[in-house]
């Protein structure tokens, strides 16, 4: 899971910024200003920096859940993260605790209980419970309101807290109001905390992970230019008129948060672990380097430039915090051992690759031809919900699956648009395609009339057999078919066929295509004479796209194509498009060995050395969906091609070494796809396997994670 949640992100706008977010924090903590300027300071630290903790916030709130999917809830594990953190932390600066007589008062416990649940023990840990308890809100929220509701209460917090905070000296002559806030000041020093100031930031990062705004870049930069003045211009007035009793919490902060966050996601790039890491321990360590610069300049008696020159001692705890953290960062990635567990064989998902594809698709379809992109088969293969998601992104809005319980799985996680079951569902089931919205094939007359009998309206398309023999009502039928219209809980929304034997060159083949493509619009022709008109027709998948490209169809249902691949590696097509494959399948190698010659490698001793060689063992077998029949098939290692010998094992295959002396455990293997310039295409590996990619690649092992990734 680790591997996969690190891989999917590509933001390392948001990275970048930890950093400069965290030296922010520096600012206000050390004021580096303050030498040269009172109110450029001011500016600076109560107001610019102001937007580090709602920035930390957001990138929270961005990564809690996976994306386009609010349901599965695997928020508790970023919790425990956060909270081990806290509690380090704590532990951190109870010396400094100590020596400011933190535990001299009286009232000791009260006071720290306080101070664990909403002010931190130390002047900037208050982030940590803010940001816990913010989650907890937020979290309770979502399981309880619509999702624009959680919006619009954590914006009444919000507001309650903006009047403990900046806008305080508003409310202080109003005496019921000032109570209140007496009252709430008893349990938390600020209202800048995890009730009234981070569940807003943490629903505005939730909420721009899941609903992608299409603004250009020049409108969210004008956006965000103009809340930063405005910003500027609250604070410097609010702070002339000393209505602040404090300064977290300001209105344009919210715009400018929205804006700032938008024009980061603009900066696209593999996301830095690293970089996550060292803002963090910056933010963390950073009063103890102010500290120590202080007590070093004491010591060395150089107070007048390390500490009261502002600037100056802004610029030295800042280069301490980095390097420290940059240490600190550098022996935890040390000590951490690389999780083999994990990563024993894994299915590498390149969704650039995908939107480049179906580029290459539109670029084809004729005007006003959509592509329906077909997922059945958990994508075939590549992870549906996350391969539809993907595509909604690239403007695609209408997807095909084989089952009601495909297509459920699709509603559950938040895909959108049409979504069409190719095959049979049983009439029993019908509530649930109501449910969920999902478009019915009505296979023939008789299911029409056994659909129609749940009572309610059920969108269908009507499928009609025009040749091959499988699904639908027979293209002769037209009694039957025109019948399906007067039935009046279907709504039917389209018509369609399948074409066996698109693929084929052979004028055989090609032939009995055109006289079924001609069967189905005879039918659409009969049909509209008799007044009837279903809005969408469609008859191609991959290959009638490909071969018969002039058809003028509302939808084109593609699948293979979509995933950059051909059934087999030797098909010709009429239109030749540029497809990148999007899969590719690796594996580590668990253990190399020497072994003398006249040795046999595997079950049945199928593979018998004939001089000494070295072989490895790499973790992945059929029960992965790596066939166990492919004969003469090879992989790929460090660059180079080499062959599989023996059996393959359901967990494990053996690979001949004998060439690359500089093997070892955990190196990657490549099953297929590319490694430097060597590749193996799924084409190659579904011939050898004696089959077609499309089932190779649909019979790939649940037990394969799928890590996501970008070029
Ligand atoms: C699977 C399927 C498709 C997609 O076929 P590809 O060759 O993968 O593009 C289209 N239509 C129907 C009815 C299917 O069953």
């Amino acid at each position: 899971m680790g591997l996969k949640q690190m891989k999917e992100k590509e933001n390392i706008g948001i990275d970048y910024f930890r950093i400069i977010a965290a030296i922010l924090v520096i600012t206000i903590h050390t004021s580096p200003l303050l030498s040269v300027n009172e109110t450029a300071d001011f500016i600076l630290t109560r107001i610019l920096a102001r937007s580090a903790v709602p920035f930390f916030f957001m990138a929270t709130g961005f990564f809690l859940f996976p994306q386009n999917n609010l349901k599965p809830f695997k928020y508790n594990k970023s919790v425990l993260k956060i909270v081990k953190l806290y509690g380090i932390a704590i532990l951190l600066y109870l010396p400094l605790n100590f020596y400011a007589g933190y535990f001299a008062d009286k009232a000791v416990p009260i006071k720290i209980l306080k101070d664990i649940l909403f002010d931190g023990t130390f002047y900037h840990l208050w982030y940590f419970p803010a940001v816990i308890l913010g989650i907890g809100v937020i979290v309770f929220l979502i399981k309880h309101c619509r999702f624009h509701i959680v919006g619009f209460i954590t914006v009444i917090l919000y507001l309650i807290g903006l009047f403990g905070d900046s806008y305080y000296g508003v409310i202080a002559h109003i005496p019921f109001l000032k109570a209140f806030y007496d009252i709430l000041f008893l349990f938390s020093d600020y209202t800048r905390n995890g009730l009234f100031f981070a569940p807003l930031y943490l629903f505005m990062g939730i909420w721009l992970s899941t609903h992608r705004r299409r603004y250009s870049f020049k409108i969210k930069m004008v956006g965000f230019l103009l809340s930063l003045a405005l910003m500027m211009a609250e604070g410097l007035l609010l702070h002339h008129f000393s209505i602040q009793r404090h300064d977290s919490m300001y209105i344009a902060l919210i715009p400018c948060m929205y804006f700032l966050f938008q024009l980061l996601l603009f900066c696209k790039g593999k996301s830095n672990k690293n970089l996550r890491t060292i803002s963090m321990l910056i933010f963390i360590i950073h009063p103890w380097c102010i500290v120590l610069i202080r007590g070093f300049a004491k010591i060395i008696k150089a107070q007048s430039i390390l500490i009261d020159n502002s600037i100056i001692h802004f610029i030295a705890v800042t280069f301490l915090s980095i390097i420290v953290a940059v240490i600190l960062n550098k022996l935890w990635n040390k000590l951490k051992m690389p999780s083999f567990q994990e990563d024993r064989a894994w299915v590498e998902i390149n969704l650039s690759n995908l939107h480049h594809n179906v580029v290459q698709l539109k670029n084809i379809l004729p005007k006003g031809c959509e592509i329906m992109a077909v997922v059945k088969a958990n994508a075939y293969g590549h992870g549906d919900v996350r391969i539809a998601s993907e595509l909604q992104k690239s403007d695609v809005n209408a997807f095909a699956v084989a089952s009601l319980s495909e297509g459920i799985h699709l509603r559950k996680n938040g895909i959108k648009g049409t979504i069409l079951i190719l095959g049979y569902t049983c009439p029993q089931e019908a509530a649930k395609l109501v449910r969920y919205h999902l478009t019915q094939t009505i296979i023939d007359y008789n299911y029409a009339v056994a659909l129609n009998q749940y009572g309610k309206k059920i969108k269908t398309h009507i499928k009609i057999d025009t040749g091959m023999n499988r699904l639908g009502e027979n293209f002769n039928h037209i009694d039957e078919i025109a019948g399906m219209f007067h039935l009046p809980n279907l709504i039917i929304d389209g018509m369609y066929t399948h074409l066996s034997s698109s693929d084929s060159m052979l004028n055989d083949d090609i032939n009995f295509t055109i006289q079924q493509i001609e069967n189905f619009y005879s039918v659409v022709n009969k049909i509209n004479v008799l007044g009837y008109y279903p809005p969408k027709i469609h008859i191609q998948s991959t290959y009638g796209v490909l071969n018969y490209p002039e058809l003028n169809c509302s939808y084109a249902r593609i699948g293979v194509a979509i995933y950059g691949l051909l059934s087999n590696e030797t098909d010709q097509t009429e239109v030749k498009i540029d497809l990148h494959p999007v899969l590719s399948i690796k594996a580590r190698v668990s253990i190399v060995k020497n072994i003398s010659s006249n040795q046999p490698v595997g079950y049945g001793r199928k593979f018998i050395s004939d001089s000494p060689m070295k072989i490895a063992t790499v973790a992945i077998g059929y029960a992965d969906g790596i066939p166990r029949n492919i004969t003469c098939g090879s992989v790929l290692i460090k660059g180079e091609k080499v062959p599989i010998i023996g059996n393959i094992c359901m967990d494990q295959l053996t690979i001949d070494v004998t060439n690359i002396p500089e093997v070892c455990q955990g190196d990657i293997v490549t099953i297929i796809g590319q490694d430097c310039g060597e590749i193996i295409s799924g084409e190659q590996a579904a011939r050898q396997a004696g089959t077609i990619t499309n089932e190779l690649f649909s019979r790939l092992g649940e037990r394969l994670e799928r890590v996501y990734i970008f070029n």
